[in-house]
């Protein structure tokens, strides 16, 4: 068995630098995080151990001090964390604050706003809360029930693959061909590289394994995205999920893991890997 590591592995600089900011914070005050700081089990096992809390609503928070994710929140939200006495840390990723202000500037030249990208998404539900109308789409299907506008200004959600940002967006100018569609680029590096070491990891190997969390989109894109290239692509969220029977002998067997998932999970999962490359092949019964 070969094993192959795609490039950009590690956890993004959102993702870590919100991770510092919580631990640091909670070496100093009792700390509570709103929503989910990292989708990763592992890693939130971790910040629970160090007395960081976390809740879904700024009323189930029972510390002075809440911290806010790299997925970012709407002014309505910080607003109402700030009106319940609540002194407001926000983690939210720079290039996440990007995309709420090409949004803003978009409908301050009058765009009718849509967002390509999951409607429930805690990053969505910041970039659209604070609008007094928008869209969010995420397929064909939201295309078709779009209603029409003179101006659209489409931005995405920051770990949508850009191909499909750009499929959606070619929908868009489609059906409406008399209305300005305007499409600004606000899917972050980090996801960029990531999705075309995907690619080229993919097209390599004979099987793929794609480590991160169960709800962390960037790496449910990874999957899909891998899906495309190889045949036999696996999400796991730790080497606790590896099956030997996924693995042959001669296998080529390519690594990439979401923008949330720790290095030490990866370096478990090679290991894992590693121990079976070490493995005497089973003898052949004549
Ligand atoms: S995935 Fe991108 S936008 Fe999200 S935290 Fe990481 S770098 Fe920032």
């Amino acid at each position: 068995m070969n094993i192959i590591k795609a490039e950009h592995l590690g956890m993004c600089f959102g993702v870590r630098d919100a991770i510092a900011l919580a631990v640091n914070t909670a070496r100093r005050e009792p700390l509570t995080v709103l929503g989910d700081l990292v989708h990763n089990e592992t890693v939130l096992a971790g910040l629970r151990a160090r007395d960081i809390r976390f809740a879904r609503q700024p009323g189930e928070v029972a510390t002075r001090t809440v911290m806010i994710t790299a997925h970012g929140a709407s002014e309505r939200a910080l607003a109402l964390a700030r009106g319940q006495g609540l002194n407001v840390l926000q983690a939210t990723c720079p290039l996440v604050h990007f995309a709420h202000r090409t949004l803003a500037q978009l409908v301050q030249e009058g765009f009718h706003p849509v967002v390509i990208g999951q409607r429930d998404h805690v990053e969505v539900r910041g970039l659209t809360e604070d609008l007094a109308e928008f869209d969010v789409v995420l397929s064909a299907e939201d295309v078709a029930r779009l209603p029409a506008h003179p101006r659209f200004g489409i931005v995405a959600q920051t770990t949508q693959p850009v191909d499909k940002v750009q499929y959606l967006t070619d929908l868009i100018r489609r059906r409406f061909p008399q209305s300005e569609v305007r499409l600004r680029d606000t899917v972050c590096q980090p996801t960029k590289q990531r999705q075309q070491a995907a690619i080229e990891l993919a097209q390599r190997a004979d099987v793929v394994l794609v480590i991160g969390g169960a709800h962390s989109n960037n790496t449910r894109e990874l999957v899909n995205t891998c899906s495309r290239h190889c045949a036999r692509v696996h999400h796991v969220q730790s080497a606790a999920d590896l099956r030997p029977e996924w693995f042959h002998e001669h296998d080529t067997v390519g690594l990439t893991a979401g923008t949330s998932t720790p290095d030490t999970l990866i370096q478990q999962l090679e290991a894992w890997l590693q121990a079976r490359v070490a493995m005497p092949a089973e003898p052949v019964l004549a």
